[in-house]
């Protein structure tokens, strides 16, 4: 079978089988060459031991020893995984013990799925292929090598992997799998949170349809566990008058129109309608509103965030993008209102609020050709940089003092002063001028 790996990769096998070794590519790249997708990472095994392929190559980096894996750095730049083969010996449902083995088909046989459980030998283009992935493949199903409740129950991480690769690949899942699945669900919260985030953030980051593999951890009931902010958002039912769809269908749609390359802006979409079961009051009509459910999603949003080890700076960044999802200026807005937003907002979320505002708006199947204007708005007037924080003011404490001011609270309340002064009308920022104002207007008589 003919794939068409990077040039490193036969370097790399003919090194090995030079000094005696087997060698194949596997996972994920050989997957996705059989589907005629690009892969980046093109990962090897080999039966050499990982002491014997660093002494093979010329420049090695000892990724993880342990687990036998060596990273050569190809002639292209490129550090490709070497593992030697393994098999498992025991587990404990966090992680698979492995040890090594002497042959590909053992190897294969430690993997998680049908389809990621392939090798293609680069030097004689032999599949090897004791599953039955290529099929699977053809016929789009998501399956586990070996009986799916012990697979799962070796790792229960991989209740999560085949909820992304059946959403991410289009799968059905077997209905065995699918069973084992679903029974080995109420163990999740026993993997560590690390490798929870790290699936969710992989669904986020690599799959546009991002959608499919959500609806699957609903689906599953996977939701209840890490994401129980989530659970009680989904079949929460909006407004019947003014939005059609359920909440949750919406949150899928808005990920959906987010492109891959914006994670964060899509874990914003993901969260910002957790606030919505608590904030949800009927309104004179009969229907429901939502007052102020943004403040409490951004709440909640951070306890979920926290839970899954998130990083201070994503969890700052997705908690404002959802405490601000509804705060804009009105379309005819005066310059001084824009101005006034832009301090609130602080330029540098102005980018992906608007991202995220437009991926909203197209989930309640509204064009947001008004949004686009307000945005552009937004950055012209920010691209005039107008002084939009107590730092930006022409004058500063110093010059109060020189004024005969005491430093004290009132020097915080005369900057705040100048600077509604200097929103309104940006040509007062300057020394003279913002002097004149303190002397004649703000300072007591
Ligand atoms: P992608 O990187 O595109 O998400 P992948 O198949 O390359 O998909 P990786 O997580 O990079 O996935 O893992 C590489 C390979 O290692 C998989 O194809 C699979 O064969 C094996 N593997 C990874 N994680 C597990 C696991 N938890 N249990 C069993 N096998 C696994
Ligand atoms: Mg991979």
């Amino acid at each position: 079978m003919r794939l068409n790996p990077p040039r490193a990769v036969l370097d790399i096998a003919r090194q090995l089988r030079d000094r005696g070794y087997d060698t194949w590519a596997v996972g994920g790249a050989v997957r996705d060459a059989l589907l005629g997708l690009p892969h980046a990472d093109w990962d090897l095994a080999t039966n050499a031991r990982p002491e014997e392929v660093r002494g093979v190559f010329k420049r090695t980096v000892p990724i993880g020893m342990e687990h036998g894996t060596v990273g050569v750095l190809a002639r292209d730049g490129v550090l490709y995984e070497v593992t030697t083969f393994r098999r498992d010996v025991e587990t404990d449902g966090r992680h698979a013990v492995v040890e090594f083995a002497d042959t590909v088909d053992e190897d294969l046989g430690r993997r998680d799925f049908t389809i990621n459980a392939l090798a293609w030998h680069p030097l004689t283009e032999e599949l090897r292929d004791p599953f039955g992935g290529l099929v699977d493949l053809r016929d789009a199903v998501l399956r586990t090598v070996g009986e799916p409740a012990d697979r799962f129950a070796e790792d229960y991480l991989r209740v999560l992997r085949a909820l992304r690769f059946a959403g991410h690949f289009v799968l059905t899942i077997d209905p065995h799998t699918w069973a084992a699945l679903v029974a080995a669900v109420p163990q999740l919260p026993t993997l560590s949170a690390e490798r929870v985030r790290e699936e969710l953030f992989k669904i986020l980051g690599k799959t546009p349809h991002a959608s499919a593999s959500l609806k699957l951890y609903a689906a599953a009931g996977a939701l209840r566990h890490w994401y129980a902010e989530l659970q009680e958002i989904v079949g929460l039912e909006a407004a019947p008058v003014a939005a059609p769809a359920g909440v949750w269908a919406r949150t899928l749609t808005a990920i959906d129109t987010l492109p891959v390359t914006r994670p964060i802006v899509r874990l914003a979409a993901l969260l910002h309608a957790v606030g919505m079961p608590a904030a949800r009051t009927s309104d004179l009509r009969g229907g429901w509103r939502y007052p102020g459910h943004e403040a409490i999603a951004a709440g909640k949003a951070e306890v979920l965030l926290r839970r899954l080890k998130c990083s201070n700076a994503d969890i700052e960044r997705v908690t404002r993008l959802i405490a601000l999802q509804n705060d804009l200026f009105p379309p005819d807005a005066p310059p001084a209102v824009v101005r006034r937003w832009l301090a609130h907002v602080t330029p540098a979320y102005l980018p992906d609020l608007f991202r995220l505002r437009a991926a909203l708006a197209r989930a309640h199947g509204e064009h947001g050709r008004d949004l686009a204007e307000r945005c552009r708005t937004a950055r012209r007037i920010g691209r005039g940089r107008p002084p939009l924080t107590l730092q930006d003011l022409a004058v500063n404490g110093g010059d109060l003092k020189a004024l005969g001011l005491a430093p004290g609270p009132v020097f915080g309340e005369v900057l705040r002063a100048l600077h509604e002064r200097v929103l309104d009308d940006p040509n007062l920022n300057e020394r003279e001028r913002l002097l004149r104002i303190v002397r004649e207007e703000l300072l007591p008589a």
